[in-house]
């Protein structure tokens, strides 16, 4: 199973993607979490994607896209992948399908995580307290959601036109939404449950 999880900063995609990995055995591969890895590691491409992050940008297309095929190639990835935080605007869409048309592997479902914007606020703010990401600061965060209605928006709609987008509510409880999630997937889905 190839996922994308789609939803704005706060909708729990992180969150439901590690539960998603124990139910699927596939692993989680969020381009976040390989950003701010690098950022901790002091790696060159660390170094420069640390401002753009904390300013609540995008790192460039291609530093990301270079970081996302490095993992893909490692042999978990074979049996297929949660991806979280990519991609994240319409020419990361084409080169994710460009890059998996090459493997034969295509996507074969996106999930959007639906969570009002109020919720969201308080979410990202209760994340702030808890782990102190930098980028979770109001000013970052407005940002942060200005930059996905305009660029990761448009992602939801072209997995639509595909007809591979499915529409999930994430308010409630997280093992509530995984169900959903769960049964938002397409038929066949292997589970390890
Ligand atoms: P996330 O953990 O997915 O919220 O990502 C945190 C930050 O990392 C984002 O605000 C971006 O600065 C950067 N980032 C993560 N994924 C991507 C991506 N696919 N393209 C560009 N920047 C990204």
């Amino acid at each position: 199973m190839r996922l994308v999880l789609l939803g704005a900063p706060g909708s729990g995609k992180g969150t439901q993607a590690d539960l998603l990995k124990a139910e699927l055995g596939i692993p989680h591969i969020s381009t976040g979490d390989l950003l701010r890895a690098a950022v901790r590691a002091g790696t060159p491409l660390g170094l420069k994607a640390k401002a753009v992050m904390e300013a609540g940008q995008l790192v460039s297309d291609e530093i990301v896209l270079g970081m996302l095929e490095e993992r893909l190639a490692q042999a978990d990835a074979a049996a297929g992948f949660i991806l979280d935080g990519y991609p994240r605007n319409l020419a990361q869409c084409a080169a994710l399908e460009t890059l998996l048309a090459r493997l034969g592997q295509p996507i074969d479902v996106a999930i959007k995580l639906e969570v009002p914007s109020e919720l969201i606020v308080e979410r990202i703010a209760g994340r702030a307290a808890e782990q102190g990401r930098k980028d979770d600061t109001p000013e970052t965060v407005r940002e942060r959601l200005r930059v996905y209605a305009e660029q990761t928006e448009p992602v939801a709609g072209h997995f639509a036109q595909l007809g591979k987008l499915r529409v999930v509510d994430g308010v409630g409880e997280l093992a509530e939404v995984s169900q959903r999630i769960l049964g938002a997937l397409p038929a066949g889905a292997p589970s390890a449950a």
